[in-house]
C-alpha cells in the first residue's frame, strides 16, 4: 500500500496535507471512529477519499443534496477515482450496483433514504464497505441548522456494520450540535477533531452604509480578480448588476428566481473567470468549489454570525490575500427586529440573541477576528493586524487618560 503522502501527491496532486487532515485520515486508517469538525473549504472530502483509495474495498458516502453528490462524483472522477451515485436521478443504477459487487468502485455515493432499503442492506453485506463517510453531519441533529430526518436512519444501518469504521464531517461550529452527533452516530467523545476556524488572509472590513451603491462601485474598482457580492433581495441583485455592468466589469446575476438554464450558466461563466463579479442572493455558493475568489461583499446585514463566516469564507480558499467587505444600515437591524416578530415565539429568544451577537461585532472599535473566532469557542489574540478595526484603530475616548489629565491638573 503506498502512504498517504503518496496518494496525497500522486493522485490528488497536493503536495501537503492541511491542518487537522493528516490527523483525520490517521485514525481512519487505523479503523477509528471519528467526527472531523472543519470549516467550510478545509478540505473535508479528501479526508475520506484518500482512505477510499488506500483501503480496500468501496467507501460510501452519505450526503444529503443529489446535486451535491453529482458535484463530487464529477470532482473524484476527474482525478481517477472509481466513483459512483447511487441516487433516484441516476438512470444507470444497474450498472452501479454490478460494479459495486465487483469491487469496481472506490467511492459509491448515496442519500440516507437509502438506509432503510432491504435491497441496498443486501447490496453492503454482499460486497466489501471499507468506510462510511457521512457527509453534512450536522443534519443528524435538531439542534443543527439543518436537519434532516433521513439522517436518524443511519445509526441502525451502521451499527449491522460494527467494524466498518466511520466518519462523519460537518463545518458546524456549535457545541450543542457536536455533541449531538457524536451520540446520534456511536462516535465516542475522543474520537472529535476539531479545526481551527481562523482564515488569516481573509482581511475583514465592515463599514456603515452611505447612500446605496457608491461604496459597491468604488470596492469593485479597486478590487481585482473574482468576486461575489451579496444582495438582500431578487431585485437588487438585478438592480446592482446592471450597476456595476455599466462600469464596465463583467458582471453576473444569480438567485433563484431566474431560469435554470440561466443560473446554470452564470455559475459556469463565474467559476471559469478570472474577474468576474457575481452578484447574488444568499442562494449561491454552497457546493460552489471557486478557490480564487479574491472578494466577498455584503450590501447588507448577514442572518447569523454563522453564516457571515460562513459566506465570507468562500473567499481567499487558495490561501491568497482576500478581502470581505460588509456595508450595513440601522435600517437593517429595524427590518431584522421586524422579521423575529413574526417567526413563531419560541424561536424568538434564539433569533434575538443571534442578532445581538451581530450587533456586536458590526459596532466594535476592537478587532473583528477576535469577536467571530470568540463566537466559535476559540480564543484568539487581542489583535489580528488584518482586520480594519486592527489596520486602523478607531478614535476612541481614552477614558484612563482622560481621569489622569484630571488628577494631575
Ligand atoms: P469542504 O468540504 O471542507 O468545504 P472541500 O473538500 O470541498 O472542502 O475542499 C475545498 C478545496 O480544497 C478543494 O478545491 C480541494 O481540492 C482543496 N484541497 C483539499 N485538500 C487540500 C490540500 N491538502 N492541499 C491543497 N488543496 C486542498
Ligand atoms: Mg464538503
Amino acid at each position: 500500500m503506498s502512504s498517504p503522502e503518496e496518494i496525497l501527491q500522486h493522485i490528488f496532486g497536493f503536495p501537503a496535507f492541511r491542518g487537522v487532515q493528516r490527523d483525520v485520515v490517521g485514525r481512519v486508517l487505523d479503523g477509528r471512529r471519528t467526527l472531523a469538525v472543519m470549516p467550510t473549504g478545509a478540505g473535508k472530502s479528501l479526508c475520506y477519499q484518500l482512505p477510499a483509495l488506500a483501503l480496500e474495498g468501496t467507501c460510501i458516502v452519505l450526503s444529503p443534496l443529489i446535486a451535491l453528490m453529482h458535484d463530487q462524483l464529477r470532482a473524484a472522477t476527474a482525478i481517477g477515482i472509481k466513483a459512483a451515485t447511487l441516487t433516484s436521478a441516476d438512470s444507470n443504477q444497474a450498472e452501479t450496483i454490478a460494479r459495486f459487487r465487483a469491487g469496481d468502485l472506490d467511492l459509491l455515493y448515496a442519500a440516507p433514504e437509502r438506509a432503510t432499503s432491504e435491497g441496498f442492506r443486501n447490496l453492503l453485506r454482499d460486497a466489501k464497505v471499507s468506510l462510511f463517510a457521512i457527509d453534512e453531519a450536522h443534519c443528524v441533529s435538531e439542534w443543527g441548522h439543518d436537519f434532516r430526518p433521513d439522517y436518524r436512519l443511519l445509526r441502525p444501518l451502521l451499527d449491522e456494520f460494527p467494524d466498518v469504521p466511520r466518519l462523519a464531517l460537518t463545518a458546524t461550529a456549535d457545541e450543542h450540535t457536536r455533541e449531538d452527533i457524536l451520540v446520534q452516530l456511536g462516535i465516542p467523545h475522543e474520537g472529535m477533531i476539531v479545526a481551527g476556524f481562523d482564515r488569516p488572509n481573509i482581511r475583514y472590513l465592515i463599514s456603515p452604509r452611505q447612500g446605496t451603491t457608491q461604496q459597491l462601485v468604488d470596492l469593485v474598482a479597486e478590487q481585482p480578480g473574482a468576486g461575489i457580492i451579496y444582495a438582500q433581495t431578487r431585485a437588487a441583485t438585478e438592480k446592482l448588476a446592471a450597476t456595476l455592468s455599466a462600469k464596465g466589469r463583467e458582471v453576473r446575476a444569480y438567485h433563484a428566481g431566474l431560469d435554470p438554464a440561466v443560473r446554470a450558466k452564470n455559475q459556469h461563466d463565474f467559476v471559469a473567470s478570472e474577474d468576474m463579479v457575481m452578484v447574488a442572493t444568499i442562494a449561491f455558493g454552497m457546493g460552489i468549489d471557486k478557490p480564487d475568489v479574491r472578494f466577498v461583499a455584503h450590501a447588507g446585514l448577514p442572518k447569523s454570525i454563522e453564516a457571515y463566516y460562513q459566506e465570507t469564507g468562500r473567499a481567499g480558499r487558495d490561501g491568497e490575500p482576500s478581502v470581505a467587505h460588509l456595508f450595513w444600515g440601522a435600517e437593517d437591524f429595524a427590518r431584522a427586529r421586524q422579521r423575529i416578530a413574526e417567526v413563531e415565539p419560541q424561536r424568538q429568544p434564539g433569533e434575538r440573541q443571534r442578532l445581538t451577537a451581530l450587533g456586536a461585532l458590526v459596532e466594535t472599535g476592537g478587532c473583528r477576528r477576535r469577536i467571530l473566532l470568540k463566537h466559535f469557542g476559540e480564543d484568539p489574540p487581542e489583535t489580528c493586524g488584518n482586520c480594519d478595526n486592527c489596520l486602523n484603530p478607531p478614535a476612541t475616548v481614552d477614558v484612563t487618560e482622560t481621569a489622569r489629565k484630571f488628577l494631575s491638573a
